[in-house]
C-alpha cells in the first residue's frame, strides 16, 4: 500500500488515542479514571435538542449554503456583537464542522508551501499537525522555564520573512491560563505592524473563572474588519458542552471568508443542517446554561487545585479558565510519555503527556468530569508517585500495596 509522505508525517491525535485506550480498558471491566479528555459531562441544552429535532421531524435535511444557514449566521453575528462589541456582516462569518475544521480551513486558505506559522507553547496538539498538512512550517515559541505564557521579545525573534501567521489560544489548552490584556494588545499591534495573520482560537473565551473576562483582540485592532488580518474562531463544543454536534465558526474579512467558502465547498459542502439547527437553538436559547456549566467547572478547578497542592513536588499554575491544568511533574520524571504510561498501568488514570503540547515534564489533567473522578484520580496518582502518600489504596474493589518506592 502506498501512503503519501505528508500523510505519513502526521501524528495520531494523542487525546483521541487515549480515549480509545481508556475505552478498551473499561470494556475489560477495569475502573479507569479519565483525566485526559476534553469535554464536560453535561447534557445538551434542551433548546438545541428541540431545534434540531424539528429539522428531523420535518425531514428538513438537505444541503444548506456552504458558509452556514443564514439564521445561524445571524445568531453568530449577535454573539460577536454581544461578546466582542464588533458588528460584523454575514459575509464575515463562515460556519464549519467544528472549530477544528475552521482552524484547518483558515490555514489552508492563507498558507503557501513553506510559509511559517508561529505557535506558542504549550499549544493545542493539533496546530503543528494542521500546519504541516497544508505544507506550512510550525515555528514554536517556548516560554521561560517555569512559565506558561510567551515573552513578546521571543515572539518578535521568531518572525522571519516567511512568517504568515501567529496562533493564540487563550484561555489556553493545556495550561488553562488566560493571556493578559497587555500581552493581547501587544500581540495584536505587532501582527498588524508586521502584516501577519493573527488567528485567535477563542473556543474557551467564556469559560473563565474568578470573575475574569477574556481580553478581546478586536479591542486593540486599529482597522475596520475588512482590512484586518485578524481571525476569531469560536464554537459550541466548549461553550455548551456540545462536542458531538461539530459546529464551529470563523469571523474574518470577507475576502478570506470567500476563499474559505470555496475550500469548504470543495471538501465538505456544508456543516450538517441538523447540527446547525442545534447550534442556533443553543445560541438563541437560555444562556444561564453557559453560566451553570462555567460554575460547575470552576468548582472542579478549585477541587483539582486543592488536590494538587498537597502532591509533593508538583508545581502548578492556577488556571484562569478552560477545563485543563498543566502541572509540572519534573520532580518525578522528565519523560512525560513514560510517566503517563506508568500512571495508566499502575493507577488506571488517563493523563495526557506534556510532550504532545510542546512542553516536556508536564501532564495535562482535565477537570471537566465529576468531583469524585478528580479526587480519586489524583489520590491514585499520589499513591503511585508520592512517597509521602499512603502506600495502600483501593482501586475498584482491589486493595493494592505500592512496592516500588
Ligand atoms: N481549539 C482548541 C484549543 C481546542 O481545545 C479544541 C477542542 N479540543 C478545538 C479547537 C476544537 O473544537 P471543536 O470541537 O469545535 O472542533
Amino acid at each position: 500500500m502506498s501512503i503519501s509522505q505528508l500523510a505519513r508525517s502526521i501524528v495520531e491525535s494523542p487525546t483521541l488515542r487515549l480515549n480509545e485506550e481508556a475505552r478498551l480498558l473499561r470494556e475489560k471491566g477495569l475502573p479507569v479514571i479519565h483525566l485526559g479528555g476534553g469535554e464536560p459531562k453535561n447534557k445538551t441544552p434542551i433548546a438545541a435538542i428541540l431545534s434540531s429535532a424539528v429539522k428531523l421531524v420535518n425531514g428538513d435535511t438537505k444541503y444548506v449554503p456552504t458558509d452556514g444557514v443564514p439564521s445561524l449566521k445571524k445568531a453568530i453575528i449577535r454573539y460577536t456583537e454581544e461578546n466582542y462589541e464588533r458588528m460584523v456582516q454575514p459575509e464575515n462569518v463562515i460556519v464549519s464542522s467544528g472549530a477544528k475544521q475552521s482552524v484547518y480551513n483558515v490555514l489552508f486558505s492563507i498558507l503557501n508551501p513553506q510559509d511559517e506559522v508561529i505557535v506558542l507553547a504549550p499549544y493545542w496538539v493539533s496546530y503543528p499537525e494542521m500546519i504541516k498538512m497544508v505544507y506550512g512550517v510550525p515555528v514554536v515559541v517556548t516560554p521561560e522555564d517555569g512559565r506558561y505564557l510567551p515573552r513578546m521579545a521571543d515572539i518578535e525573534q521568531a518572525v522571519s520573512p516567511a512568517t504568515r501567521a501567529l496562533i493564540v489560544n487563550s484561555p489556553n489548552n493545556p495550561s488553562g491560563l488566560m493571556y493578559p490584556e497587555d500581552l493581547v494588545a501587544e500581540i495584536v499591534r505587532f501582527c498588524e505592524r508586521k502584516s501577519i495573520y493573527l488567528i485567535m482560537d477563542d473556543i474557551y473565551h467564556k469559560l473563565v473563572f474568578d470573575g475574569k473576562k477574556t481580553p478581546s483582540a478586536y479591542k486593540y485592532a486599529s482597522k475596520d474588519i475588512e482590512s484586518l488580518r485578524l481571525i476569531v474562531i469560536n464554537g459550541i463544543s466548549k461553550l455548551y458542552g456540545m462536542t458531538g454536534f461539530r459546529i464551529g465558526w470563523a469571523v474574518a474579512n470577507r475576502k478570506l471568508v470567500e476563499v474559505m467558502n470555496n475550500v469548504q465547498a470543495q471538501t465538505t459542502s456544508c456543516a450538517s443542517p441538523i447540527s446547525q439547527a442545534a447550534a442556533e437553538g443553543a445560541l438563541t436559547g437560555l444562556q444561564s446554561i453557559v453560566e451553570g456549566l462555567r460554575l460547575m467547572i470552576e468548582n472542579n478547578r478549585n477541587v483539582m487545585m486543592e488536590e494538587l497542592h498537597s502532591f509533593t513536588g508538583v508545581r502548578i499554575a492556577k488556571p484562569d479558565g478552560t477545563f485543563y491544568c498543566f502541572p509540572d511533574f519534573r520532580a518525578y520524571s522528565s519523560n512525560s510519555v513514560e510517566l503517563s504510561n506508568f500512571l495508566l498501568k499502575k493507577a488506571l488514570v488517563v493523563t495526557v503527556p506534556g510532550r504532545e503540547f510542546g512542553m516536556e515534564g508536564h501532564l495535562r489533567l482535565t477537570y471537566a468530569g465529576s468531583v469524585k473522578d478528580i479526587t480519586e484520580g489524583v489520590t491514585r496518582m499520589k499513591w503511585a508517585l508520592d512517597p509521602n502518600a499512603p502506600n495502600e489504596i483501593y482501586i475498584g474493589d482491589r486493595k493494592l500495596v505500592r512496592d516500588w518506592l
